[in-house]
C-alpha cells in the first residue's frame, strides 16, 4: 500500500505539500499513522504537477525512500502548482521497485495514483503500461477506458477482485478525480485550495473523512461524492 496526495487550488509549492506538513507524505514514508497495510512506504516516491506553460505534466519519480532525497528536498520548495498529484510507497510482495513502478502514471494529459493492490490476473495485457507492477496496469486500462468512466471501472475491477483495493487520485490540471475501495481518504478544504490525502498531513479538525466505496470529484473549490457500487463484467 501506499499513500497519496492531490492538490487542486492557488499555486502552492511542492514541498508546502509533502514535505513541510507534521504528518505529510515525508512523515508518511516512513511513519505513517492511518496505514492498515504495511509499515512503511520506502520503495520509492513520486510527484507530478501541472505548469502554467503546458497541458503536459511534469513528473519526478523514484525507487528510493523520500526520506533520503535530499535533491529533492533542496528543489521541491522552488517548484510550485495548482495542481499536483503526489504519493510515497510500499511495494506488494512481488512486484518491481523501480522508479516507472511509482505513481504518479500518466497518459500525457492525466496523472494517476494508485494505493490499494489488485489481481494483475483480473487485468488485461496493456503494452502501454510504464510498469509491471498491478498499479501500473490498472492504471493503463483506467486511461484506456476513459477518466471519464473512472468509477465504472474500478466497480468493474472490484467485482471481479473481491479482495482488490481500488484507492484512486488523478488530475488533469484543472479537475482532481478519486475513489475510496478499501482504503482510507481525507478530504481537507483549504481558502486557497483543496486537498485529498490518504490520510490527513495534521491535526486540523477540518480533515473530513471520505466513506468507502465512493467516487470524488473536485472542481473548483467543489467537492462532489457518490457512492459506488461493484459491478459485474467489468
Ligand atoms: N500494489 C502496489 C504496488 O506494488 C502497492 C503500492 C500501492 O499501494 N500503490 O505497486
Amino acid at each position: 500500500m501506499c499513500r497519496h496526495l492531490g492538490w487542486l487550488g492557488e499555486p502552492v509549492s511542492v514541498a508546502s505539500l509533502m514535505l513541510d506538513p507534521p504528518s505529510g507524505l515525508l512523515v508518511q514514508s516512513y511513519a505513517p499513522r492511518r496505514q492498515k497495510h504495511g509499515l512503511m512506504n520506502a520503495d520509492g516516491w513520486g510527484v507530478g504537477f501541472f505548469t502554467d506553460d503546458t497541458t503536459v505534466p511534469r513528473r519526478w519519480r523514484s525507487a528510493a525512500p523520500l526520506w533520503g532525497d535530499a535533491s529533492f528536498a533542496s528543489v521541491a520548495p522552488a517548484l510550485s502548482s495548482r495542481c499536483v498529484v503526489a504519493a510515497v510507497r510500499s511495494a506488494t510482495v512481488g512486484m518491481p521497485i523501480e522508479s516507472s513502478a511509482s505513481a504518479p502514471f500518466t497518459d500525457g494529459t492525466w496523472l494517476l495514483s494508485h494505493n490499494g493492490v489488485v489481481d494483475r490476473a483480473v487485468l488485461p495485457a496493456a503494452r502501454d503500461a510504464e510498469s509491471t507492477n498491478d498499479s501500473a496496469l490498472l492504471a493503463a486500462l483506467i486511461f484506456g477506458r476513459g477518466m471519464d468512466a473512472l468509477g465504472d471501472t474500478i466497480a468493474g475491477v472490484g467485482a471481479d477482485d473481491p479482495g482488490a483495493r481500488l484507492n484512486i487520485v488523478a488530475a488533469d490540471g484543472s479537475r482532481l478525480l478519486a475513489t475510496t475501495w478499501g482504503d482510507t481518504l481525507s478530504v481537507l478544504r483549504r481558502d486557497d485550495g483543496v486537498v485529498l490525502a490518504s490520510e490527513p498531513y495534521d491535526d486540523d479538525p477540518a480533515w473530513q473523512e471520505i466513506p468507502d466505496r465512493h467516487l470524488v470529484e473536485v472542481t473548483g473549490a467543489r467537492v462532489e461524492s457518490t457512492p459506488l457500487t461493484a459491478l459485474k463484467g467489468s
